[in-house]
């Protein structure tokens, strides 16, 4: 039944009956939280619909060049559209060169794909240009549009796509997925099902780059201090990473994660604790705050991202973070 991907199964059902009933839609859009698995999804997808040796109809076997090609994203027929390096944008000169290319034939394959990553990433400018090829692709050609949510989005963008809608993956399935997909032993399966919070490729991205692993408890470590600390040891520590927007945010992610399981222990809810490894610490900031405050810090990192997405000063913002979160003596 499964492409190998780790959760998602309606999903894959739901596209492998379109491949099967010969009922292909032009345009897919692929929504979830970063990290649930939306670009392997859309991966498995196009293999699934060019594999030259299918297991069986709509399952493919992820070894023939195809596939390969296809998994790499060096297969002809396959036009991968993000934000180059060095850009915060999709822009509007990638999706003409999209559309140019989506007007010849196609190479090898029965027909083109637009594999369009991130597509909130698209300014609006970009998005219109792309209304007129979604509303009338060219020949057999299908476009596959993956972004957190649909809200991201130009309305007109999204009522022209069907949207498959991915939510986190229980960590069961996750920590099955890890160990008998992915080979990981048992123990560090379920250690990395559980801090990657329902998100299988952040656990994969653990998993292949121990320095991320690394990161992450440095940063912990981090917030420990921080919270013990005053306004000056905030300040200059905010100054260390005032012109690093990709690092104030996996500070952002990181600590939040963490307040999310203080406030899920201390409404005794029954959530399972995504920073297993931290429990000690955990409880005993549990004993120090109420569900209110808990809630209030919360909101803070809500604030600060969703300040960041909209192109806040950087410095500001993570001050004033640093500066808001409670203070403890002796954590
Ligand atoms: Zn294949």
């Amino acid at each position: 039944m499964n492409w190998d991907l780790i959760g998602h199964e309606w999903a894959v059902q739901l596209l492998r009956g379109h491949i099967v009933q010969n009922n292909l839609r032009h345009a897919y859009l692929i929504t979830g939280p970063s990290g649930v698995g939306k670009k392997t999804l859309a991966v498995k997808f196009v293999q699934a619909i060019n594999c030259e040796d299918p297991v069986e109809q709509g399952i493919p076997c992820q070894a023939c060049q195809t596939c390969l090609r296809i998994s790499r994203m060096e297969h002809p027929d396959l036009f991968p559209v993000k934000v180059e390096e060095g850009s915060t944008q999709i822009k509007i000169d990638q999706i003409r060169e999209l559309i140019h290319r989506f007007s010849l034939t196609p190479y090898v394959a029965s027909r083109k794909i637009g594999l369009l990553i991130n597509f909130e990433q698209a300014n609006s400018q970009a998005q219109n240009s792309l209304l007129k090829t979604l509303e009338e692709p060219p020949g057999d050609s299908i476009m596959i549009l993956t972004a957190t949510s649909a809200n991201s989005l130009l309305d007109t963008i999204t009522s022209r796509c069907e949207e498959i809608k991915l939510n986190t993956v229980p960590i069961s399935i996750s920590r099955n997925g890890l160990e008998h997909i992915h080979g990981i032993p048992a123990d560090q399966a379920d250690f990395l099902a559980h801090i990657s919070g329902g998100k299988p490729e952040i656990a994969l991205h653990y998993h292949r780059d121990p320095a991320a692993l690394e990161l992450r408890e440095i940063l912990l470590n981090d917030h420990r201090q921080i919270l013990q600390g005053n306004s000056v040891e905030r300040f200059s520590y905010a100054s260390k990473y005032e012109k690093d927007s990709l690092m104030v945010n996996k500070v952002i992610d990181t600590w939040s994660s963490l307040w999310h399981d203080i406030m899920h222990q201390s409404g005794k809810s029954r959530a399972p604790i995504q920073n297993i490894d931290r429990s000690t610490e955990i409880d005993q900031i549990v004993n120090r705050v109420n569900l209110g405050t808990a809630q209030k810090t919360l909101n803070i990192f809500r604030r600060a991202h969703s300040l960041l997405l909209d192109n806040a000063n950087l410095k500001l913002t993570f001050e004033d973070l640093l500066l808001q979160l409670p203070r403890f003596e002796n954590l």
